[in-house]
């Protein structure tokens, strides 16, 4: 693409070779288990699996949604599997992991948009690896009652994770089929059936959006009481997903990153290569210890 900005030298990717990797991938695919880390091409996957860390993605891989910034497919999802909830729970015990991320394609087929599916997850994990921390990263639930995200509050994940994927203005274009103030007020739900439960949001930058808009997202989700943040620079998983606008510089998120704190956040990554699931363990971990 022609008028696509130049990757900056700061925007690194190891290519995966580590043995560690590789026993990662191979009991992922053993277990039948979709991650968001390849179908999305995450470029931190060498890192991340090297050290068993890896974003499960349950209820399969095609979506009923399109945001233009995700190579997830889209169409009509195949049926639940209820045997999922089990193979996840006993890859997070073989993986050994402190901290899994579970998240899950949009299911607007679904009355209750999978929470059932995502609260029995939980359940079998909590069983399984009882000292496994878990965080989920949900859809909106945009066509269900209130009803849906209690059933998912309920079954105790230790962080509840929503993005808001980008600044207001840009959702037509960038997420067409969500609702910036539905999904701040998911976040703000979870929080008030659970103030003990952490609550977590990100956003993608370089879409087109500016850094006073960045900062009124950050204000928006410290009124919904979000104690963690994420911010990303947004890579083009093909040209036919939405263009780069910018590559945002390590010192633009340095200063994202003060801002951030400033507000009163708990816990706060914004790199270029930050991902919602990035290193999402080892900051939990941090934060208990202290
Ligand atoms: Fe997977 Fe998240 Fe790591 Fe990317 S940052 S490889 S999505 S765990
Ligand atoms: Fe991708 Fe999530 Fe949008 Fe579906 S709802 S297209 S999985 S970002």
């Amino acid at each position: 693409d022609q008028d696509q900005p130049k990757k900056p030298s700061w925007i690194r990717v190891k290519a995966p070779t580590s043995q560690g990797y590789k026993d990662t991938r191979d009991l992922l695919r053993e277990n039948k288990l979709v991650t968001v880390c390849e179908e999305a091409g995450c470029p931190n996957v060498g890192e991340c699996w090297s050290q068993g860390h890896a974003t499960m993605m349950i209820m399969g891989d095609i979506c009923t949604r399109g945001c233009s910034f995700c190579n997830i497919a889209t169409g009509k999802p195949n049926a639940l599997d209820a045997f999922e909830p089990g193979r996840v729970a006993h890859a997070v015990q073989k993986l050994g992991l402190n901290h899994v991320v579970i998240t899950s394609v949009d299911r607007d087929d679904l009355e209750d948009g999978g929470a059932e599916h995502f609260a029995q997850t939980i359940r079998a994990i909590r069983h399984r690896a009882p000292s496994t921390t878990i965080e989920i990263l949900t859809p909106d639930f945009l066509k269900c009652g209130t009803e849906a995200v209690e059933k998912v509050v309920e079954a105790r994940p230790d962080v509840f994770n929503h993005n808001l994927e980008t600044v207001p203005g840009l959702y037509p274009t960038v997420r067409p089929g969500a609702r910036y103030f539905h999904s701040l007020r998911l976040l703000q739900r979870v929080k008030e059936l659970d103030p003990g439960m952490f609550t977590k949001s990100g956003i993608m930058v370089g879409l087109g959006e500016d850094a006073q808009s960045v900062r009124q997202v950050m204000d928006d989700m410290r009124a919904a009481d979000v104690d963690f943040l994420t911010i990303g620079q947004y890579l083009q998983p093909t040209p036919k997903h939405h263009r780069v606008d910018r590559f945002v510089t390590p010192e633009e998120f340095g200063a994202y990153e003060k801002a951030a704190y400033g507000k009163g956040f708990l816990m706060v990554s914004a790199t270029p290569l930050t991902r919602s699931s990035y290193h999402a363990g080892d900051d939990f971990a941090r934060l208990r210890v202290a």
